[in-house]
């Protein structure tokens, strides 16, 4: 990665805002009791931030638990660490030879069924260090999780083997917490949950430590906090849903434009070139967007290969001097064109914005794509890794 903007040969670049992360933690912790963790998800890159870049300032700012999708992405977090007590969680794929990795390292993990519950056990007692474990369980998501019939089963395998297990917590994950319409298929997963507690609480001798909420079912189900929370997207500043948000700012009488989440990412390039087009002209490959008068267009060095997907042809914006270019034309491998015919004076090397704010105007993750609840989440990791990351 490349420290200075200057020393980059990159043609975009994300800049990520100290203030806006620290005031998403901020507001985080004041959605969560007294005692409650926050582990930051920092799958899929850090959603696009770049987990590299993500992990110190993160930690600086408090946080002291990360999750993750793979042992991959757990080096990553190891690597980048600059607390040695900073806990890493893997929440999805580990093979049987990172179970021993992460027992090495000290790194917890999901635990979904008993062929690497008993691995885990077997690598633990050869390398003489306990496996932190945390037990996922089926509760009616129907992806990962030991099934209710295998609870009691589990549970006392892992108090019998306590010299080599270390139970950090048991888990599961609500389906789809970011839709009203799941609402009761979430009250009936935290039922199922609730059961496992008791069960497991007699299993023990004592209550362990449990987790299952996501930010969309912090926002949605301020009860379901557990002892740990594990939030993703609203640490970068995102609503799961449109509707997550909606409904928290009526819960909680907040006006609807005072949003507390504040936009980490944004994107930035600049003016290729600029070049008059005649009226009736084709602008780019084939006939996409034929130009009905005489228009001035500027080229972005940004394209699909970037992120930039092919369904913004002729739909997305881009800022530049402070006002909407249209994409016009395809959005090519690695270009773009935009109308700024209209924006007086656009010139090469001028800043385009593709995501986040330039004076009072803001492109926002959402509008960049179509409106779809979920689209964050894809549009923001998609971005490639090989865009250098810097704070600002
Ligand atoms: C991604 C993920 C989260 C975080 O979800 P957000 O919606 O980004 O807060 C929490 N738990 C699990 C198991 C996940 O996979």
């Amino acid at each position: 990665m490349t420290d200075n903007l200057s020393d980059s040969l990159e043609p975009s670049y994300i800049e990520l805002s100290e203030e806006a992360l620290l005031q998403n933690i901020q507001f985080l912790k004041s959605c969560l009791k007294p005692g409650v963790k926050l582990s930051a998800v920092v799958k899929g890159n850090a959603y696009g931030h770049g987990i590299s870049t993500f992990m110190p300032i993160a930690e600086r700012a408090g946080i002291s638990h990360f999750s993750v999708f793979s042992a991959q992405e757990a080096r990553v977090v190891l690597t980048h660490r600059e607390n040695h007590d900073t806990g890493i969680m893997i929440m999805g794929m580990i093979r049987d030879r990172e179970v021993k990795w992460a027992i090495q390292n000290g790194v917890e993990f999901y635990l979904f069924e008993t062929e690497r519950l008993k691995a885990a056990i077997g690598q633990a007692r050869e390398l003489d260090i306990k496996a932190r474990i945390h037990l996922q369980l089926e509760t009616g998501m129907n992806r990962t999780g030991f099934e209710e019939s295998e609870w009691e089963e589990v549970f006392t395998m892992v108090r019998e083997n306590a010299d080599a297990l270390e139970l950090r917590g048991i888990c599961t994950h609500f389906a789809g917490a970011e839709s009203m319409a799941n609402y009761y298929r979430i009250l009936n997963q935290n039922r199922e949950f609730e059961e496992a507690l008791v069960l497991a609480e007699k299993v023990f001798g004592s209550k362990p430590l449990a987790h299952a909420s996501s930010s969309a079912a912090l926002m949605t189900f301020p009860d379901f906090q557990y002892d740990m929370v594990r939030a993703g997207i609203a640490l970068y500043g995102f609503w799961p849903s449109r509707e997550t948000f909606m409904n928290y700012a009526k819960s909680n009488g907040l006006e609807t434009q005072n949003d507390p989440l504040h936009r980490v990412i944004s994107w930035k390039s600049e003016v290729m070139s600029t070049k008059w087009v005649e009226e009736g002209e084709f602008i780019g490959y084939g006939n996409v967007y034929l130009a009905g008068r005489q228009m001035k267009i500027a080229t972005v060095p940004i394209g699909y290969t970037h992120g930039f997907g092919r369904n913004l042809t002729n739909t997305g914006f881009v800022l530049i001097r402070g006002e909407r270019a249209a994409v016009v034309g395809l959005v090519n491998m690695n270009m773009i064109t935009v109308d700024v015919t209209d924006i007086e004076g656009t010139t090469k090397g001028d800043e385009v914005v593709l995501i986040g704010y330039q004076g009072d105007d803001e492109i926002s993750v959402a509008s960049f794509g179509e409106m779809t609840n979920n689209l964050n989440y894809e549009v923001l990791t998609r971005l490639p890794s090989s865009i250098p990351r810097f704070w600002v």
